[in-house]
């Protein structure tokens, strides 16, 4: 049998990675889905809050001298009527953004596949 193993990537230690689930309410109640995920019960942090702390991330990367990378996930994220300002945010102070996100799938078939 062969081995693999696994290493972090030179590149990596650029960044500052934040894992984030925002929220676990979504759209879609996917039966391979546990409902803590999806079911609403947590009440989500605010956008005044959530862009605080954004703002603290920076300073602390700006401090560190690596790059915010910031991973949003739920539950489903597009939800928040301001989530594109937040994403656009971290952008315009040169953060990278990732999402885990149904609306893909919504465009393929609208459906959660
Ligand atoms: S779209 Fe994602 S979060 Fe929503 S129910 Fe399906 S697996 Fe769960």
């Amino acid at each position: 049998m062969d081995f693999t193993h696994l290493e972090n990537a030179s590149d990596g230690k650029k960044y500052f990675n934040v894992n984030w689930g925002l929220t676990n309410k979504c759209n879609y109640e996917c039966s391979y889905c546990h409902p803590d995920l999806r079911d609403g019960s947590i009440k989500p942090a605010n956008y005044d809050d959530i862009s605080r702390f954004v703002d603290d991330v920076f300073l602390y990367c700006e401090q560190k001298g690596v790059k915010p990378y910031f991973e949003f996930g739920g539950g489903e994220v597009t939800l928040f009527r301001w989530f594109g300002e937040l994403i656009w945010k971290i952008k315009n102070q040169g953060g990278l953004v990732s999402i885990i996100s149904n609306v893909l799938a919504l465009f393929i078939g609208g459906k959660a596949i």
